[in-house]
């Protein structure tokens, strides 16, 4: 079996191995391909005549799927697919793989990572006294910043799923209180600390909001200027989930008049983030990004799901099929 990844580099940097590939078949890894539809003459040349293509972020169209009859397999590095048509793949047979939990706890603990910089701003004080501020002090201490305790505080958990849940614990061994929003409603998972609510109840009732909800036509855009105003005064956003979830200019909005007062996201609406887009230079806002899945850890659960993905699919006993 002739396999292919057409865009390996961000799983695999040079820190963590192919070898799990490699014992299935004739491997080929490019670091980057494209990932844009329109350069599928790109695309096409790489995949040349494999069975196997890995993508994490190179589109596989119709089109792709059209050309290379020879492709029965598309596994996906990631959690999300929408890469991949995943419509015209199982009309042809092509299943499609995805990794479907890898970085839950990765992802839950870089929540509080954005959370907790708002709440102390350490890289800004460690500066300071770096700066030799410190030393010429005539106080013991000093903040540039109003300092936040979580505890007693609420957070609203949107989409309380794997991360969501994560994000909840945390959140409890803080001492906060959780307001949790699914569409689906599991009683089993509430506690004294933990409660579902409504949409409205966690827009209105929380002092930060944590989104985990997964982008679909019915969650894109849900953080907008109306969903906004129902917040309280000074909430805190976080966004780990992606960007289209918040539509940025409300967002920026509200940071500049300081209902919102910090919005903490590693995912823009476009990704890499467009050179123009305003959010990185507005105030109480920080981007990063796009690595809260990466820690070495979570890169390598990773990478040993997508490979037992494909040793199953060799089987004939195909697991986390996207597309049955
Ligand atoms: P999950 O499927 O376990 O949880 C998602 C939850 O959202 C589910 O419980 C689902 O019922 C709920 N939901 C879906 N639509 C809803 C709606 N309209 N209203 C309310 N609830 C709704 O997924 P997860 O593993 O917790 O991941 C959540 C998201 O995190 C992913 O979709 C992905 O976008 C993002 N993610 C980001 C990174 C990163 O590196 N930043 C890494 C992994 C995942």
């Amino acid at each position: 079996m002739k396999i292919v990844v057409l865009d390996g580099y961000t799983l695999n940097p040079g820190d963590i191995d192919w070898k799990g590939f490699e014992k299935l078949g004739e491997f080929k890894c490019y670091d980057r391909t494209t990932t844009k539809k329109e350069e599928s003459a790109k695309i096409l040349e790489r995949i040349a005549d494999a069975d196997a293509v890995i993508t994490n972020k190179t589109p596989i169209t119709r089109e792709i799927l059209e050309a290379k009859p020879k492709v029965k397999y598309i596994g996906v590095l990631a959690t999300g697919y929408n890469v991949v048509d995943v419509a015209a793949a199982k009309e042809k047979g092509v299943a499609v793989t995805n990794i479907p939990t890898y970085g839950t706890t990765a992802v839950a603990q870089f929540v509080f990572a954005h959370l907790l910089e708002f709440c102390h701003h350490v890289a800004h004080h460690a500066q300071t006294v770096k700066d030799g501020r410190w030393a010429k002090s005539e106080d013991f201490c000093y903040w540039d910043y109003p300092l936040i305790e979580l505890a007693d505080k609420t957070i609203g958990v949107i989409g309380f799923g794997r991360i969501g849940q994560t994000v909840a614990k945390i959140a409890v061994a803080f001492g906060m209180k959780v307001l949790a929003h699914d569409e689906y409603v599991n009683k089993a998972l509430e506690t004294d600390s933990i409660k579902y609510a409504t949409l409205d109840e966690v827009l209105s009732q929380s002092d930060v909001i944590s989104l985990h909800v997964p982008l679909f036509d019915s969650t894109k855009g849900m953080i907008n200027k109306s969903s906004i105003a129902k917040m309280r005064d000074g909430v805190f956003i976080i966004n780990t989930s992606r960007g289209p979830l918040v539509v940025e200019k409300d967002i920026i909005e509200a940071l500049e008049s300081g209902k919102v007062a910090g919005y903490g996201s590693d995912v823009v609406e476009v990704e890499p983030i467009l050179a123009d887009n305003k959010l990185p230079r507005t105030k109480n806002c920080h981007i990063t990004p796009h690595i809260a899945w990466a820690p070495k850890a979570a890169r390598i659960r990773l990478m040993n799901i997508a490979v037992d993905n494909l040793a199953a699919f060799v089987k004939g006993s195909p697991v986390n099929v996207v597309n049955k």
